[in-house]
């Protein structure tokens, strides 16, 4: 996983002071990296029964499409409040300071559905939860968390016991 963690850029104090911000622009715009990348996230999910990948806003959206390209299922965009234009379904949840939503479509996911969550980076867990509750909501079934990286020393993990976990890179 070499060649993707020289593709991941480190950059100091963004969005706010203290933040490493871990950005991935040069890995996607990187071709054959781009392509390690989705096999590798997907490696593990081959054979399983798979309905349909979901991706939270925004940067799920990039690696969650490709992933679902790949496995031949489709696509569900997990989007910030206010984004979707038909019905939709709702999870809040609490960040270190104040707190997010994230919003699906009532009929993105059908009862029963087994679904694949992506996203690219695993830091305090509290998105990957809140999307594993959205998914659930409607019906659906988590079958695992992958993530092109996981920053192991915010223990997201710790929130996901319940979900089977699949990260590239660890921080
Ligand atoms: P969390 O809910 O704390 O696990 O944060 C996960 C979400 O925030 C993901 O959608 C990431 O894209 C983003 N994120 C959190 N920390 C970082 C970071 N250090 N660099 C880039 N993205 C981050």
């Amino acid at each position: 996983m070499n060649s993707l963690k020289n593709k991941i850029r480190d950059i100091a104090d963004f969005p706010e002071p203290g933040i490493v911000f871990k950005d991935i622009t040069p890995l996607v715009q990187d071709p054959g990296t781009l392509r390690e990348c989705i096999d590798a996230l997907i490696a593990p999910f081959s054979h399983s029964r798979i309905n349909a990948v979901a991706g939270m806003e925004a940067r799920g959206f990039i690696f969650g499409t490709l992933a679902a390209w790949e496995l031949g299922v489709g696509f569900i965009p997990l989007r910030k409040p206010g984004k979707l234009p038909y019905d939709v379904q709702k999870v809040d949840y609490d960040l270190e300071y104040g707190n997010a939503s994230l919003e699906a479509h009532i009929d993105a996911i059908q009862p029963g559905d087994k679904i694949l969550l992506i996203d690219d980076v695993l830091a305090t867990g509290g998105t990957a939860k809140a999307s594993c509750e959205l998914v659930e909501k409607l019906g659906g079934q988590v079958v695992a968390c992958a993530f092109v990286m996981e920053l192991g020393f915010l223990e997201g993990r710790q929130k996901l016991r319940d979900y089977p976990i699949h990260s590239l890179i660890t921080y």
